[in-house]
């Protein structure tokens, strides 16, 4: 693969480091026909709120709103005094329609042939079940449900039954502890638990109803724990445990959706806490899905009809709820849900399902395209992946390598890649290249959608001029924002509202180049300083993923005496590239060329795998540590602890 190596001078600031010349024009055929155009940056810069007026018409409202936006910063409420009702926005109006038919999931079970498929009239009847059970068991509006649950069809049920009745669903990840699990059935008060007996992970059953009787032994105020059997496994059963097939099942498959208000609480979801204490971000009902479903529509250029589209995401975070469940379904979508790995039974199972399923869209992240890459070339190619039309990521800062390889290797050079910068906090997607206008650069987010104000400033809060670099922020509320912490106000305005008068600021950092496009450069607590030069990690990371030797690098500053903090790097080398002696001069000397000498790593180390979060993403506050010599902090949201051995064997010593 041919690369890029300007080999400029050394600049001052973090804003000029990397050069990226490459552009993708949107497909003709794509632009031709797609759903959005540039026509809608130019209404929605005119006028914003009738701009996400005319997104909320897409939905079918009880009552319609008065006041578009009421904004008391930093609380916002939307489409104020309308009524709507979520459950019968994602799967009644279709069936409504006359499109009952029309499938909604194709479901893909870890174990190969366990498949369901999902009708939108299937999905009417389990949701009407699952509502009318849900009330059996006292489950009242506003009440919180937390759901400990696999991957498996009765997840985007529980969630869909609770937005019917106006529960508040908190999904807590299933690969979570039973104290991480404890601490947030703690903090939302939840008064039942939807779980299952287990899920299948990497080719074997994995249960999940042990961690949970351990998270609710003293949860006085849990009532009923409910019970899907998914793998059979043994599990214990207790007083205040039902199963869901004895409850659910024997349930009339009807029920009346009552309209909520458009600021009912729809659910709270836990950051993934990457850094510091969980936030419970609570989100509300007319303007989340409001911002869901048009970004769905936009950002993927969904044709309802045609498109078979897949996001790989689990349901327990963010990109689940928003592009698995709401999205998708209020647009009409015909969605893929997948329960297992992508290693199981083999490394090749995701394209084998695109192949399957003739996936048109597929949604992915950074970590996952850094593996693949990693396990070679030769797997997606042999399986056929002609149907694929629009590949989109989210996450991370994608590495404009790492893109290039995904464009070309999953989408045959044919199909744009979106690079989505949004969070839990956001809702929704804010920064994105639309599919059928942006002639996309790889590694960039490129503009704030349309009805999104977003800016770069700099510590004073001062917009930043082309070419410049600093901090990320949103200067205008926007629908599917969080409206607070959950029973914190104070944390919501410390956390978000506090560093720059007026704005929100999500705690990235980016750059907008030349051209004014944006450039998403990670948390700013990842950036470094280098004989007193900032340097984003994330640049770093993407002139070693540049190298043809590498698939995936994590870069830290550590102390050091002479620099002030010195670039530790970390290295996992793609397949079949051979692990040599001089391996770290290449890199260090491929870095110099591509950066400029002063990104030059200190020192670099090759290792099997990198420490990640549960949802992928690189946590280099643990590699910071290994650099530094310390014992190592909190591990617990660490997938897998023992890669901090195999890192540490590595390490002679800091320096
Ligand atoms: P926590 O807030 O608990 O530490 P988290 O920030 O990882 O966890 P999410 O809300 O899932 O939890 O992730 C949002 C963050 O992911 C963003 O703030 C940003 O740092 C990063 N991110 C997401 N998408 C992109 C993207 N396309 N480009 C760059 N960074 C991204
Ligand atoms: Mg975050």
């Amino acid at each position: 693969m041919a690369t890029e190596t300007p080999g400029q001078e050394t600049q001052e600031t973090l804003s000029n480091l990397l050069s990226e010349t490459r552009r993708f024009e949107p497909p003709a055929d794509l632009a031709s026909a797609a759903n959005v155009t540039a026509d809608a940056y130019e209404e929605a810069a005119q006028d914003r709120l009738a701009f996400w007026e005319r997104a909320a018409e897409r939905l079918t409202w009880a009552e319609r709103w008065n006041t578009t936006l009421e904004w008391k910063p930093p609380f916002s409420k939307w489409f104020v005094d309308g009524k709507l009702n979520v459950a019968y926005n994602c799967v009644d109006r279709h069936v409504e329609a006359g499109r009952g038919d029309k499938v909604a999931y194709h479901w893909e079970g870890e174990p190969e042939g366990d498949t369901r498929t999902i009708t939108y009239a299937d999905l009417q009847k389990e949701v009407a079940k699952a509502a009318n059970a849900l009330e059996e068991l006292g489950v009242r509006k506003g009440d919180r449900v937390a759901v400990y649950m696999p991957m498996i069809p009765e997840l985007p049920i529980a969630l869909l039954a609770c937005a019917r009745i106006g529960a508040i669903h908190s999904v807590v990840f299933g690969g979570f502890s039973a104290s991480a699990l404890k601490s947030r059935i703690d903090d939302a008060d939840a008064k039942i638990v939807i779980t299952a007996d287990g899920g299948y992970r990497r080719g074997a059953p994995s249960a999940l109803k042990p961690t949970v009787d351990e998270a609710v032994a003293d949860c006085p105020g849990v009532e009923h724990v409910l019970v899907v059997r998914r793998t059979g496994q043994d599990v214990p059963v207790n007083e205040r445990d039902v199963w869901w097939h004895d409850l659910v099942e024997r349930q009339p498959s009807e029920h009346e959706p009552v309209p909520h208000d458009a600021e009912d609480p729809l659910y709270i979801l836990y950051t993934s806490g990457t850094t510091g204490k969980p936030k419970g971000i609570l989100h509300t009902t007319g303007g989340y899905l409001t911002q869901v479903a048009w970004t769905h529509h936009a950002v993927f250029d969904l044709k309802p009809e045609t498109d078979i589209y897949w996001c790989t995401a689990d349901i327990g975070w963010v990109t689940g709820h928003s592009y698995i469940v709401y999205g998708p379904l209020a647009n009409g979508a015909t969605s893929v849900i997948y329960e297992g790995t992508p290693d199981t039974p083999h490394r090749g199972r995701f394209w084998e399902i695109v192949q399957k399923y003739q996936v048109t869209i597929l949604y992915t992240a950074p970590t996952a395209i850094r593996t693949f890459m990693k396990w070679g070339d030769d797997i997606p190619a042999k399986y056929d992946m002609s149907s694929l039309r629009v590949l989109g990521s989210v996450g991370e800062p994608i590495n404009p390598e790492a893109y290039v390889w995904y464009r070309e290797h999953i989408g045959a050079n044919r199909c744009p890649v979106v690079d989505t910068w949004w969070q839990t906090e956001t809702g929704g997607i804010m920064i994105s290249p639309l599919p059928g206008v942006t002639a996309a650069k790889p590694g960039a987010a490129m503009r704030p959608l349309p009805g999104v104000v977003a800016d770069v400033v700099d510590d004073q809060g001062e917009s930043v001029l082309n070419g410049g670099g600093g901090f990320l922020v949103v200067r205008e509320p926007w629908p599917a924002m969080l409206r607070t912490i959950w029973g914190d106000d104070q944390r919501y305005i410390d956390t978000y509202w506090s560093r720059f008068e007026g704005m929100y600021f999500p705690g990235d950092g980016a750059k907008r180049d030349e051209d004014g496009d944006l450039w998403l450069l990670g948390r700013v607590d990842d950036v470094m300083l280098v004989s007193g030069h900032n340097i984003s990690t994330t640049e770093v990371e993407s002139a070693l993923v540049s190298h043809p030797k590498v698939a995936e690098a994590a870069v830290v500053g550590a102390t050091d005496p002479v620099t002030g903090q010195a670039i530790v790097s970390f290295v996992i080398l793609r397949g079949g590239a051979e692990e040599s002696e001089d391996i770290a001069s290449e890199l260090r000397a491929h870095v110099a060329k591509t950066l400029g000498p002063i990104a030059k790593p200190r020192q670099i180390l090759v290792v099997p795998e990198l420490p990640k979060t549960r949802s992928g993403k690189i946590m280099r506050r643990l590699l910071r540590d290994v650099a530094e010599n310390r014992s190592l902090g909190d591990v617990t949201t660490l997938t897998d602890s023992s890669v901090m051995n195999l890192i540490a064997e590595k390490l002679p010593s800091a320096k």
